[in-house]
C-alpha cells in the first residue's frame, strides 16, 4: 500500500493533541503526540506511541516515567514548539504534578510509570500506569484532523452550516 494513502486515511481520524514530558537528571524534554489512548480502568493504564527517530524514545526508556498534557485550543503554538516546527529556541512554562513536569494551562494532565513497552514497526508503545491526574473544567481542546489544527467550535459550525 502507498504510504501517502495510509497517512491520508489515518488523518481522517480526529484526535486531541498532547505533549508528552519526561525528566532526566533535572533536564525536561517534551514532545507533541496524538498517538495516545486510555487502555484500562482497573488498573488505570494509558498508552503512547513514540517513533524510532524521536529523542523522546531514549529518554522514556531511561526515566521509565512520563507525563501527558492534553492541550487547549489556545495552545497550538505549544504543539508546534514541541513538534520541532518553530525554529527559534523558546522557553516553556511547566507546572508540577506528582513531582513531574506538565504543560502549564493544559486542559488535563496525568503522570505515569512505564509498566510495559512493545516495539511495533518503527514505533515503540509505552503502557503507563497512571499515578496522578489533574484537569480544569472550562477549557476547550485542541483538535488535529487531516494534518491541520482545528477547534471544536469551528467543527460544530461547519457541521451545522
Ligand atoms: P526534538 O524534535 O528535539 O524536540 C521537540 C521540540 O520540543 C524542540 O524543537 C524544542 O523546541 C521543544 N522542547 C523540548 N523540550 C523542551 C523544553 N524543556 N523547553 C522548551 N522547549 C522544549 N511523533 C511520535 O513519535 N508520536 C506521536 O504520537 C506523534 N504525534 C504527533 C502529533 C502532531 C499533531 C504533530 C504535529 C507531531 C507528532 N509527532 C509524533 C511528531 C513529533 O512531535 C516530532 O517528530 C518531534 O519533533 C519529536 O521530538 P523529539 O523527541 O525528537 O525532540
Amino acid at each position: 500500500m502507498d504510504d501517502r494513502l495510509f497517512r491520508n486515511v489515518m488523518g481522517k481520524f480526529a484526535t486531541g493533541v498532547t505533549v508528552i514530558t519526561t525528566e532526566i537528571d533535572g533536564s525536561i524534554h517534551g514532545m507533541t503526540a496524538n498517538a495516545f489512548m486510555s487502555v484500562s480502568l482497573n488498573p488505570k493504564l494509558v498508552l503512547i506511541s513514540i517513533g524510532e527517530k524521536a529523542k523522546m524514545l531514549g529518554r522514556i526508556k531511561k526515566s521509565k516515567t512520563y507525563a501527558v498534557s492534553f492541550l487547549t485550543e489556545n495552545q497550538k503554538e505549544i504543539s508546534m514548539q514541541f513538534a520541532g516546527q518553530i525554529k527559534e529556541n523558546r522557553e516553556a512554562e511547566f507546572d508540577w504534578l506528582n513531582g513531574m513536569p506538565v504543560i502549564k494551562g493544559a486542559i488535563a494532565s496525568l503522570t505515569c510509570n512505564v509498566v510495559a513497552e512493545y516495539e511495533a514497526g518503527d514505533h515503540t508503545l509505552f503502557i503507563g500506569e497512571v499515578t496522578d491526574v489533574h484537569f480544569q473544567e472550562d477549557a476547550e481542546p485542541l483538535i488535529f484532523f487531516q494534518g491541520k489544527y482545528r477547534e471544536l467550535k469551528s467543527l460544530k459550525e461547519s457541521v451545522h452550516s
